[in-house]
C-alpha cells in the first residue's frame, strides 16, 4: 500500500472542501472496498479524509412521510431498524442479502452506494481495463465474462454494479441529498445517481469532485408485498448473478428493479406496468436492449425466472 496522509474532517463543508481542493484526495468512512483497492494499488489516494465523525448516522422521519437515512448509518443497523423493516422490507432484505456480518457492520448507506464493480479484471493491475485505465481496453470484452453485464453496455466496459441496497432503493425510488465544495446542496434521484459506462466507465456516479453525500431519502411507505431474490454462486457472501427486488400489491401491479444485469441499478418503468400479466411481459422490456455474451447469455433467462418467481411468491 501506498504511504498516505490522514485527517479527521470537522464538517461535511470542510470534508468537501479538503477532496475537492486535492485531485488525490478521497473521502473515508467504513473502508470496506477503498481499503482493499488501496491494499492493491488500484486506488492509490495520497490523502484521506476521514468522514465518521461527522454525526450523519441516524435514522429519522421525514415531514412527507418517508426516511431520512444519514449517509453513515452502518448497513446492519439500517437492515434491522424497525420502521425499515416494518415499511420498507424491500431495503432491509437487500441489505442482508450482501456481503458477510462482519462487512455490514463496518459499511455505510453512502460507501454501499459508491462502491466500485467486483470484475475480476478491475483488481488485476496487470490486465487492460477501461475503468482502471482509461484507454487500455477491456480484459472482459472475449475473456471471462460470466458474471458481467447484459444490458445497457457498451464496448468499453460491460461490468456490474455490485450492491444489492441500491437495488432496493432504486425500486423505492430514493433519492440521494449531497452537499458541494461550495456548501451547495443537492438532490439526486437514485435513477440518476448511477451512471452506464458509455465511453468513460471510470465515471461511475454524477457526483463532481469534493460533492459529498450526506444521506438518503426514501418517498413514504408503498406497502405491498416486498420481496429481494439474490440469485448466486453460493448461498452467502456472494455477488448477484441476478437479483430482483420487488414491491407486488394484491391486485399485481407493482414495481422492481434488477442487480447483478447492469452497471448501475437496472430498471425500466414502463416493465412495471406489465407485472399483472407475468414475468415474461416485464423480462421483454427489461432486457429489450440485452447485448450478452456467450457466457453470460443465460442471464437473460435467469431473470425472468427469478422474477416469475418474486410475482409467485407475492401471490402467494
Ligand atoms: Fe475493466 Fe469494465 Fe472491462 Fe471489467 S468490464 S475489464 S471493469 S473495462
Amino acid at each position: 500500500m501506498k504511504a498516505f496522509t490522514f485527517e479527521r474532517a470537522s464538517s461535511v463543508e470542510a470534508a468537501a472542501r479538503a477532496v475537492a481542493s486535492n485531485p488525490q484526495a478521497k473521502f473515508i468512512a467504513g473502508g470496506t472496498n477503498l481499503l482493499d483497492l488501496m491494499k492493491l494499488e488500484i486506488e492509490v489516494p495520497t490523502h484521506l479524509v476521514d468522514v465518521n465523525g461527522l454525526g450523519l448516522d441516524k435514522i429519522e422521519a421525514t415531514p412527507e412521510g418517508g426516511l431520512r437515512i444519514g449517509a453513515l448509518v452502518r448497513n446492519t443497523d439500517l437492515a434491522a431498524h424497525e420502521t425499515v423493516r416494518r415499511d420498507y422490507g424491500l431495503l432491509s432484505r437487500a441489505l442482508v442479502a450482501g456481503a458477510s456480518g462482519q462487512l455490514r457492520n463496518k459499511a455505510t448507506t453512502a460507501g454501499n452506494l459508491l462502491q466500485r464493480t467486483r470484475c475480476p479484471y478491475f483488481y488485476d493491475p496487470y490486465q487492460p481495463c477501461n475503468k482502471r485505465q482509461p484507454g487500455s481496453g477491456c480484459s472482459a470484452l472475449g475473456g471471462f465474462s460470466r458474471q458481467h453485464a447484459v444490458v445497457g453496455i457498451s464496448d468499453a466496459c460491460i461490468a456490474t454494479h455490485p450492491s444489492d441496497m441500491a437495488i432496493a432503493m432504486r425500486a423505492l425510488d430514493a433519492t440521494v441529498e449531497t452537499v458541494k465544495p461550495d456548501g451547495a446542496r443537492r438532490s439526486i434521484a437514485i435513477a440518476d445517481f448511477h451512471r452506464l459506462a458509455g465511453e468513460t466507465p471510470h465515471i461511475e456516479t454524477v457526483l463532481e469532485r469534493g460533492e459529498f453525500v450526506t444521506a438518503v431519502l426514501l418517498p413514504p411507505p408503498i406497502g405491498g408485498k416486498q420481496i429481494y431474490r439474490k440469485v448466486r454462486d453460493r448461498a452467502s457472501y456472494a455477488f448477484a448473478l441476478v437479483s430482483v427486488g420487488a414491491v407486488i400489491h394484491p391486485n399485481g401491479t407493482g414495481r422492481l428493479a434488477v442487480g447483478g444485469v447492469a452497471h448501475k441499478p437496472w430498471r425500466i418503468e414502463a416493465a412495471d406496468a406489465e407485472l399483472p400479466k407475468g414475468a415474461k411481459a416485464a423480462a421483454q422490456i427489461l432486457l429489450a436492449d440485452a447485448r450478452p455474451t456467450e457466457q453470460n447469455r443465460f442471464k437473460v433467462d435467469l431473470v425472468e425466472r427469478t422474477l416469475g418467481a418474486v410475482i409467485a411468491e407475492a401471490r402467494g
